[in-house]
């Protein structure tokens, strides 16, 4: 069986990356799993362990960390948040997509540490948009809007580094183009590393009569 592939999925906060990915996991249900992260910060209203998040406190999160069983972590907004590596294993050894939702320095790791992961950043079509997003969702003070749109500025700075840019105009579209990307980079050479091996090996007696 093939081997699924890692994606990992970050994007402005208003930049709508949550509602696509509901959308995608309802949508092909068969073929991606939603890596549930661990994270040291209160849950929110309605927020349940084990479903929205693995919720720690700083010791069992520290513990996670030293025994290796984090693939990636990172410090935000002053609490740790993380990704448990066996749920990501044993998903991709059954064949299925594994999707990280996660910003972006965890991100960032994870490019190093697993080269061949799928970078997708996501983004509204202007800063502007970004700005009415947050301001018409009408649950965020002025002060977290603020910190939100100087969180943006920074993580606008490593954009470049993703493979993919999605830019959210429209929700359908951005679903349609978020599963072909992905279902695409299966045929990406560096993931066909079986196959080529194969063609090699099986090529290799004839090269004999050259
Ligand atoms: P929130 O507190 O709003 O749920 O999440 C804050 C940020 O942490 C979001 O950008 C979210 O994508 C990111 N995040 C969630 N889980 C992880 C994780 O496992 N690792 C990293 N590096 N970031 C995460």
């Amino acid at each position: 069986m093939k081997r699924g592939l890692l994606v990992v999925f970050s994007g402005f906060s208003g930049s709508g990356k949550g509602t696509i990915m509901k959308r995608l996991l309802e949508e092909h249900k068969d073929t991606y799993r939603l890596s549930i992260s661990a994270t040291t910060r209160a849950p929110r209203e309605g927020e349940r362990d084990g479903v929205e998040y693995f919720f720690k406190s700083i010791p069992e999160f520290e513990e996670l960390i030293k025994n290796n069983q984090m693939l990636e972590y990172a410090q935000y907004a002053g609490n740790y948040y993380g990704t448990p590596r066996a749920y990501v294993e044993s998903e991709l050894d059954k064949g299925h997509d594994v999707i990280l939702e996660i910003e972006t320095q965890g991100a960032l790791k994870v490019k190093e540490l697993i080269p061949e992961a799928l970078l997708i950043f996501v983004t509204p079509p202007s800063v502007n948009i970004l700005y009415d997003r947050l301001k018409n969702r009408g649950t965020e003070t002025d002060e977290v809007i603020a910190k939100r749109m100087a969180q943006a500025a920074n993580e606008a700075l490593v954009i470049e580094k993703y493979d993919y840019l999605i830019e959210n105009d429209n929700l359908d579209e951005c679903v349609k183009v978020t599963h072909e990307i992905i279902k695409n980079s299966h045929d990406l050479t560096y993931n066909r590393k079986e196959l080529i091996d194969n063609l090699k090996n099986d090529l290799k007696e004839y090269k004999k009569g050259e």
